[in-house]
């Protein structure tokens, strides 16, 4: 069960007594507003001295906040939503010539991996702050917003406070004390789907950020694993639509992680628009030979330009309601 308390209201002290008082233990999130997630059993019997303390759970849930410009932008469904950039942000030149380029083609998102969840402990790891730092002064000169990853709760100050878009990686999607205290952040959060994640398993993790307080959620269907390994993995477009259509959020294919090679990415990319994808998610790079990570997958800018304009072209084609 979570409770979610403003900052200012000093009830969340009297809360939080109570529970101790009843041995009950929780897990606390505190960015915009707290949230606390209890631990352990919770009983009728505590739950009605909750109760008849004034903590019930529908009292507390916070109002929906107003509607940013960004979370809005993404239930627009009047516009296909491009998140492009690199896997990771590798050095200067590399993401300043990524983002001229893409703000040049009317990308709106730029995405970029500091810290990435990567299988060997010897691969790249990403740069962490400085990456952050080059993502926001790179989007703040041309007018895009930041979407980077999260991996892990201790991150979130920082990854909060120069990325406009929080993204769970897949890795993460079950990470259930990182999407508790997701709960309580007010910036939408870019959930991607586990990789051997079914569509109930995902929308129950985008309920522990809800639940908390936080309603901006983006869904990212990303590919799941399968038995066929000429692909890293399968991109799932059924899936895609049901999760959609269940929950009402936006929804995103990410081409790229999916296949994992370029020469897949544009079809697929296609595909998800065609079948209703509200966005695609692109790994683009200047020279994708050198980068870092996920250079298989890559694209050049020269065919992300080209991806662009036959997803534009399929969207445009389509009657979108809403
Ligand atoms: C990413 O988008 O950088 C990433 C690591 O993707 P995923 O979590 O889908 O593997
Ligand atoms: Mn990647």
């Amino acid at each position: 069960m979570i409770y979610s308390f403003s900052r200012s209201d000093k009830s969340c002290d009297s809360f939080l007594k109570l529970l101790r008082q009843s041995g009950i233990d929780f897990d606390l999130a505190e960015h915009d507003h707290v949230v606390v997630r209890l631990l352990g059993q919770v009983t009728p019997d505590l739950e009605r001295r909750l109760e008849s303390a004034g903590f019930t759970r529908k009292r507390l849930i916070l109002p929906r906040e107003p509607e940013g410009d960004i979370y809005e932008d993404f239930h627009n469904r009047k516009t296909l939503k491009i998140i492009a950039g690199p896997c990771a942000v590798e050095t200067e030149d590399q993401l300043e010539a990524t983002a001229a380029a893409l703000a040049g083609l009317g990308v709106k998102y730029l995405r970029g991996g500091a810290y990435k969840p990567r299988t060997s402990v010897d691969s790249f790891q990403g740069l962490g702050l400085p990456a952050l730092k080059l993502l926001r002064s790179a989007a703040d000169r041309y007018g895009m917003a930041v979407i980077s990853e999260v991996m892990d709760r201790s991150q979130l100050e920082t990854v909060a406070e120069y990325a406009d878009v929080l993204q769970v990686g897949s890795r993460n999607m079950y990470n259930y004390t990182l999407l508790t205290t997701l709960g309580s952040v007010r910036k939408p959060v870019l959930l991607k789907r586990g990789m051997a994640a079914t569509v109930d398993e995902w929308l129950k993790s985008a309920e522990y950020v809800t639940r908390g307080g936080n309603s901006r959620i983006i869904l990212c269907e990303r590919g799941v694993r399968t038995f066929e390994p000429e692909v890293a993995h399968t991109l799932d477009l059924a899936g895609m639509l049901i999760a959609a259509r269940r929950s009402g959020f936006p929804i995103i294919a990410d081409a790229s992680h999916s296949a994992g090679r370029a020469d897949l990415v544009s079809p697929l990319a296609v595909a998800a628009v065609a079948a209703g994808a509200d966005g695609i998610m692109v790994e683009v790079h200047p020279r994708p030979h050198e980068a870092l990570s996920d250079s298989r997958q890559a694209l050049t800018i020269e065919d992300f330009a080209q991806l662009l304009k036959r997803a534009t072209a399929v969207f445009a084609a389509q009657e979108r309601d809403g």
